[in-house]
């Protein structure tokens, strides 16, 4: 009888026959006529209360959707856009670089968020309407949608250094946004004789996490330490002195890697011969190099241009902190990178993923008409290896107060190990597990 019925009826109405026929009704047909109060509840659709559209599926973008819809229960209609098709992971790629990890372990797919009903599609969005709320992408579709959130990370300001046109950006690598860059400087490094130097340069605050090319350093030195023993890091510094976590940095360096890594503070970059290997400071001193990994100075991503979010300085999208719109455009979000920093506050993966937690709590409660939050903490939690084993951390914790108005370091919250550990190391690489399964899980 129940297989007849099926036959005729669409989805829905099977559902009803079936959920009639496991709670025992006696009447299959009647139980679709007319269902008791609680039985309609469960035949009802999903209601659909608004639609986001997010700009970039990188750490931001991807949790923003994915708490989207947990909080949401479905209930939002949610567009992702992301120019690549797989999502790389800055956070570990300089275990990539040093050879001790795979790049298909900091490579991960979109699958789970299209599990849960995200719409995920692989584009490159060409224009933001602010006004409007619409997106247009490189392909020709067109979206508008109740929330415009803005999620680009980071663009890089090769203009800024002389000589680093498009030949030079061939062979003079940043690795500095996830994808192929890490595995063509990895083969550079794998490839390059014993005595060879290698030279990063490091671009003025502030940009992209602040402790990435001191581990970046550290890591490729522990690796010409075991595999090229003549081979050497020079690490030059835009800036006056280390970035994050600096005692500890210098700790391991004067202990691990005294012979093969030299810090140079105060060289900002202001030219490149790629051809010779010379990199050129602003005071005209020369740094010759056999790899070049120059990391020009960062901005928010040339989309949060196009839709006019940049705020601050021609870089930054300075945001209301209460909920992630922007400044100029309430009711566009910007999230990640691409956002003017708050007071202490890095560009980081952990800090990005925060960001979307507070805009998908403000999205949600306005689509469903709840009272908006008006205060909260946040935290940001930052490993860097030393060794393939060993890792340092920091950490912060952030509180909004809606009477402060913006975000504040909680004096005293968080704070940093006495030294590097083989455990801290396990827990950085949980830490990865974690906020890739918080992300795209
Ligand atoms: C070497 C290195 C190590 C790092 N290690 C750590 C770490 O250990 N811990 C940590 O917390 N952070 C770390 N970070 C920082 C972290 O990677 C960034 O802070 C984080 O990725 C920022 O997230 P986001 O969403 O703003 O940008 P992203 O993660 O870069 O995502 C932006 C996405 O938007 C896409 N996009 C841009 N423009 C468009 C467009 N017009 N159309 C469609 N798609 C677009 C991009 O392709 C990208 O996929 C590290 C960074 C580097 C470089």
């Amino acid at each position: 009888m129940l297989k007849i019925i099926k036959t005729y009826m669409s989805n829905r109405r099977n559902f009803i026959v079936r959920t009639s026929a496991l709670m025992g009704s006696t009447s299959i047909l009647a139980g679709c006529a007319v269902l008791p109060p609680s039985k309609k509840k469960l035949t009802r659709e999903k209601k659909n209360i608004g639609s986001v559209v997010i700009v970039g599926g990188g750490f931001s973008g991807a949790s923003l959707a994915r708490y989207l819809s947990i909080l949401s229960q479905g209930e939002i209609s949610i567009t992702l856009i992301n120019r690549e098709k797989f999502f790389y992971s800055c956070p570990m790629s300089n275990l990539v670089l040093a050879g001790y990890k795979s790049f298909e372990y900091i490579s991960h797919e979109f699958t789970s968020l299209v599990k849960r009903g995200v719409n995920v599609l692989h584009d490159e969005v060409i224009e933001v309407d602010p006004l409007k709320k619409s997106v247009r992408t490189k392909t020709g579709m067109f979206f508008k949608a109740d929330n415009i959130v803005v999620c680009p990370g980071i663009d890089l300001d090769f203009a800024a250094i002389d000589g680093f046109d498009a030949v030079a950006q061939r062979t003079v690598l940043h690795a500095w946004r996830g994808g192929m860059q890490t595995i063509a400087l990895r083969r550079r490094l794998s490839t390059l004789h014993d005595g060879g130097v290698f030279l990063i340069s490091i671009p003025p605050a502030p940009y992209r996490c602040p402790p990435g090319p001191y581990e970046r350093a550290s890591l490729v030195a522990n690796y010409f330490k075991k595999y090229k023993p003549k081979s050497k890091v020079i690490l030059l510094d835009s800036n006056p002195d280390i970035q994050s976590k600096k005692t500890l940095f210098q700790s391991v360096w004067e202990r691990k890697y005294r012979n093969n890594l030299e810090y140079v503070p105060n060289i900002e970059i202001a030219g490149v011969d790629s051809k010779r290997g010379i990199l050129f400071s602003q005071f005209g001193d020369n740094f010759r190099g056999d790899v070049l990994n120059v990391i020009p100075p960062n901005s928010s991503s040339r989309i949060a241009h196009q839709a006019d979010l940049v705020t601050d300085n021609d870089k930054w999208c300075d945001v209301n902190w209460r909920s992630m719109e922007s400044v100029r455009y309430p009711g566009i979000y910007v999230l990640g990178d691409a956002t003017l920093s708050a007071e202490k506050m890095p560009k980081s993966a952990h800090m990005a993923n925060q960001h979307s937690k507070v805009a998908a709590l403000d999205i949600v409660s306005k689509l469903k008409g709840r009272k908006k939050f008006s205060n909260y903490k946040i935290v940001n939690t930052c490993y860097s290896f030393v060794d393939e084993k060993s890792a340092i951390f920091v950490s912060k914790v952030y509180s909004f107060d809606l009477k402060v108005g913006t975000v504040k370091p909680i004096e005293g919250a968080g704070g940093v190990p006495s030294q590097e550990s083989v455990i801290l190391g396990k827990q950085a690489y949980d830490w990865a597990e974690n906020i890739w399964l918080d992300s795209l899980g």
